[in-house]
């Protein structure tokens, strides 16, 4: 099979051996001689998995005991909705950077009062607020660290005194963060981690049992933490294959990780700024290191580039409806040379 350059969105790249990995558990799982998809999530076999997929990412980000992470299901989108029923008293901060930040904050609103403290909304989400002040009184602050569809990201670290709640669907373990400056991150595993399916939750658990209201099982946090993640069947396929994606992870480290992430991204914006057909969408402070988004000067040729892009076996770099365009996808699994590829037909179109 020739190699095809993955730039999708998400779902999206992942390691080729988290890929071989999922193919060989689907038929012989853990030397069972069964499928992974026919066994009891019961099973010593699974809850090895899960055991140690939750074990990885406090080893990763280097976290105690006070923290403990979730394999959750619902996607990102059921997150905007849990952490607001379970940490949302009377009122928290959110920043507003994109499509995935504003559907958090509507889902919020109907748990209590939402004070958006910044917005790039004005300028089509094209840059990353600075100047926004944090009220104290806020249960929480939650903002989004990578902004998917419009290609921004946060380069640094809110200072916040209240708990600090984070979506890091699409850039999660690109790059070195202090975890511990979080109360909770987010992930939808489908970007940057594994297949659609589950969700990462990491938590610190002193932030739950503050609200009065009264919360549903499937959406109490306290009641998945006590059940270690398994208060029903887990979507076990996907939580084996996010495994495999952070064994590979730990190996490579978040150094290295980071390292290439930066030269991958060198490489894609220092040819949307040489190349005068092209031109960046976001403030260049702001730029993403995951997702690139970019437009042709002259858009009467987008069909051609992507014409031309398609021959060169890169797949997956059409624009968000919202932005237009392109928009390139450089997850963790995505090679420099896939980049180099894309930036190859940039240079000769
Ligand atoms: C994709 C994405 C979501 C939505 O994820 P689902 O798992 O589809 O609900 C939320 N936030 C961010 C930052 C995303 O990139």
């Amino acid at each position: 099979m020739t190699k095809i350059h993955n730039f999708s969105a998400g779902p999206a790249i992942l390691p080729q051996s988290a890929i071989n990995a999922g193919v060989e558990a689907l038929q012989n799982f853990a030397g069972t001689g069964l499928s992974i998809l026919e066994v009891s999530h019961r099973g010593k076999e699974f809850v090895a998995v899960m055991d140690e997929a939750r074990a990885i990412v406090k080893r990763l980000w280097n976290l105690g005991d006070d923290y403990d992470v979730m394999y959750l299901q619902g996607g990102a989108s059921m997150q905007f909705l849990m952490t607001a029923v379970n940490l949302l008293n009377k009122k928290a901060a959110y920043i507003d950077t994109g499509t995935w930040a504003s559907n958090a904050i509507k889902e919020a609103k109907r748990y209590g009062e939402v004070s958006v403290i910044a917005s790039s909304k004005d300028k089509n989400y094209n840059y990353i607020p600075k100047d926004f002040v944090i009220p104290s009184d806020a249960d929480y602050l939650h903002y989004t660290s990578n902004n998917t569809i419009f290609g921004s990201q946060f380069h640094f670290t809110p200072e916040c005194e209240i708990p600090m709640v984070c979506d890091m669907s699409s850039d999660i373990f690109s790059r070195n963060i202090d975890a511990k400056k979080y109360d909770l991150i987010y992930a939808g595993a489908q970007k940057n981690l594994g297949p659609a399916g589950t969700t990462l939750v990491v938590i610190k658990k002193d932030i739950l049992g503050r609200v009065e209201r009264e919360i549903p099982t499937m959406l109490n946090y306290q009641v998945h933490l006590d059940k270690e993640s398994m208060f029903n069947t887990p979507p076990v396929f996907a939580v084996y294959v996010t495994l495999q994606t952070l064994k590979w992870i730990e190996e490579l480290g978040i150094d290295q990780i980071e390292k290439n992430n930066i030269a991958k991204a060198n490489c894609l914006y220092n040819e949307i700024d040489r190349n005068e057909k092209f031109s960046g969408t976001v403030n260049k402070e702001d730029r993403s290191l995951m997702n690139a988004t970019f437009l042709l000067n002259d858009e009467s040729q987008n069909e051609r580039f992507l014409k031309a892009c398609a021959e060169a076996k890169i797949s997956g770099i059409k624009g968000h409806r919202s932005v237009g365009g392109f928009r390139a996808s450089m997850y963790n699994a995505l090679s420099l040379e896939s980049v180099e590829a894309l930036v190859d037909v940039m240079k000769n179109f």
